[in-house]
């Protein structure tokens, strides 16, 4: 097995390997959905384990016997089988059961049946309640809509595909990296690099800063410098999630010359540095002996 394949892909049950009859009862109503029995040979092909997890609160309802649940998933494991694992949770929302998805139950107890790592699963499903299943598990979550999947769960899914052929192959490829926020956490240079869109800010300030750059507040020199200079806060400050980066280096203008009206080049860096320089001094000189 290649090293970037997953330890196993888990299948919901209705609505991804098999047309959803809700509550089914009758093994003759079991149908493959289109592509399932290609897109689970090409994992076998691949020695790649598949199994099942599925959500059946018709035994917690009643409407379904667990010999009637059995007689189902044994027509299901005729027509597709053979699978490596079956987990199947029984009970219904209000039961508070670590297994009925989105709760990750049913996804650790088959990772531990396999002997694998559930970061190192993939789940294939029609609805959030897969995808989010799979995320709480640590797994990787692909959704593969149906008529009835909700536009929300569709826009809302981090990997989506059109039908199951497609999302083995998307399973069979490394997981994508997350896209990076719009926004990052103010860009401390001591933790970070810097906003992705903005060269990193040790260019720009030169080398690394010392630890006594953070003043007993816990800001950052260009920011104060940023504060100094009176800077107006530029609209995309009002970042990610509502946080609010500090203003750094990046943001403040050059000075510009007043009779030629041109910017002098490298007089933001210095301006800055100055001015950071000068806060440190000022700090370290108004700090009490006892802190030094
Ligand atoms: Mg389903
Ligand atoms: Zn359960």
């Amino acid at each position: 097995m290649g090293v970037d394949l997953p330890a196993a892909v888990l299948f919901d049950r209705d609505g991804t390997l098999v047309k959803d009859v809700p509550y089914n009862t009758d093994p003759a109503r079991v149908e493959p959905m289109p592509g399932a029995r290609a897109a689970l040979d090409r994992l076998r092909a691949a020695s790649v384990p598949v199994g099942v997890v599925t959500n059946q609160s018709g035994i917690a309802k009643g409407l379904i016997t667990p010999a009637q649940l059995d007689a189902v998933n044994r027509r299901v494991e005729d027509l597709l089988g053979p699978f490596a694992i079956w987990a199947v949770c029984p009970h219904d929302d209000g039961d508070g059961c670590p297994c009925r998805k989105p709760a990750p139950g049913l996804i650790l107890r088959a990772a531990a049946v396999l002997g694998i790592a559930p970061r190192d699963c993939v789940l294939i499903g029609d609805i959030a309640r897969d995808t989010r299943a799979a995320h709480a598990a640590g797994a990787r979550g692909i959704l593969v809509p149906t008529p009835e999947t909700l536009p929300a769960e569709v826009t809302s899914a981090t990997e989506v595909a059109a039908d199951l052929p497609l999302a083995v192959e998307m399973a069979l490829t490394p997981r994508p990296t997350p896209a990076p926020p719009t926004c990052p956490p103010c860009p401390d240079r001591k933790t970070a690099t810097g906003h992705p869109s903005r060269p990193p800010m040790t260019a720009t300030l030169g080398p690394p800063p010392s630890p006594d750059e953070h003043d007993l507040a816990g800001r950052h020199p260009c920011a104060d410098a940023a504060a100094v200079l009176d800077r107006p806060r530029f609209p995309d400050e009002q970042g990610f999630a509502g946080h609010s980066p500090s203003p750094c280096a990046e943001d403040i203008p050059d000075v510009v010359d007043p009779v030629t009206g041109r910017a002098e080049p490298g007089s933001r860096r210095r301006a800055v540095r100055a001015e950071a320089s000068r806060r440190r001094t000022a700090f370290r000189s108004s700090r009490s002996p006892g802190h030094a």
